[in-house]
């Protein structure tokens, strides 16, 4: 039997697995992340058990994904301080000598949807994760796309509404998409948990609008066939119907989009 590595690299823990040749789990490990050191040799552990084909790891990033690049497999600014200029992928390539692919935890999240989720007959689409942060994955022509590096199109720039008056919480921007409209951005503004506001709160409005204006940046951008949302906060189900509604006003009748149905998913 053959068996395939998948790691998901997050903030706050890893989640690890084991795939057997058939595509059936045979194995799942998690643990909190906290320092390389610590971390780190029990991830190793855990695959040492099998003898993997190959490893995917979906990051938390920035990371760096170009493979002519001397820090490729890098961990770069993150603020989680243990991690940054960390070799992540090199230690896993030290350990075993296998095919390894690496990249964002959106663009793998992405990939599974396109593999075994919501997206299987599309070619070009987006995923979305609205969180504690707000992450894009690209999958063009069924292959995750990297540029000069991974898409950051959570951090777009994008008008304010005319009665939000948060500043906004990106430590880069401010303002920006993640600063506005992640989940720690709604709980600085009411000093509650987003998912303590209720479903027909008028903020719902106003993050419709925000997570509209980004999904008609992508449109005239990369021309999706569909955008699938995930994270935290894409569980407020009463969002996509406003988001839609938000789309046509911005849209003004300029591109045919598609059917709101198979557009917005989640
Ligand atoms: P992470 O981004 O850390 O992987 P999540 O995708 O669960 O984790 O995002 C966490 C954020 O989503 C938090 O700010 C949390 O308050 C918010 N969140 C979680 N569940 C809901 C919900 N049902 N409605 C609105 N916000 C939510
Ligand atoms: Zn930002």
């Amino acid at each position: 039997m053959k068996y395939y590595g998948g790691i998901e690299a997050g903030g706050t823990k890893m989640i690890c697995a084991v795939m057997n040749e058939d595509g059936v789990l045979a194995e799942r490990f998690e643990c909190p992340t906290t320092t390389p050191e610590e971390t780190m040799p029990k991830l190793i552990h855990f695959f040492n058990s099998y003898t993997i084909e190959s490893l995917g790891i979906g990051c938390f990033g920035p990371i760096d994904v170009h493979k002519s690049s001397s820090t490729y497999g890098h961990i770069l600014q993150t603020p989680k301080k243990a991690w940054r200029n960390f070799d992540f992928l090199g230690s896993f390539q030290k350990a075993f000598s296998v095919e390894t692919v690496f990249t964002t935890d959106v663009n793998a999240a992405a990939y599974g949807e396109m593999i075994s989720g919501t997206a299987t007959n599309n070619r070009n689409f987006l995923y979305i994760t609205i969180g504690t942060g707000i992450g894009v994955g690209v999958i063009i022509n069924r292959e995750i796309y990297h540029g000069f590096t991974h898409p950051e199109a959570g951090h777009l720039l994008i008008r304010k509404h005319a009665d939000d008056h948060f500043s906004g919480s990106c430590p880069n921007h401010h303002d920006c998409l993640e600063g506005l409209a992640s989940g720690p951005a709604i709980e600085a503004r009411f000093k509650k948990k987003a998912f303590d506001l209720y479903e027909d709160d008028p903020f719902w409005t106003i993050e419709a609008y925000y997570l509209a204006q980004a999904v008609y940046n992508y449109a005239l951008t990369v021309s999706p066939e569909c955008v699938i949302f995930g994270g935290g906060v894409s569980k407020q189900r009463q969002l996509l119907p406003l988001i839609q509604k938000e789309l046509e006003q911005l849209n003004m009748g300029y591109i045919a989009l598609p059917d709101h149905k198979s557009f917005l998913r989640h």
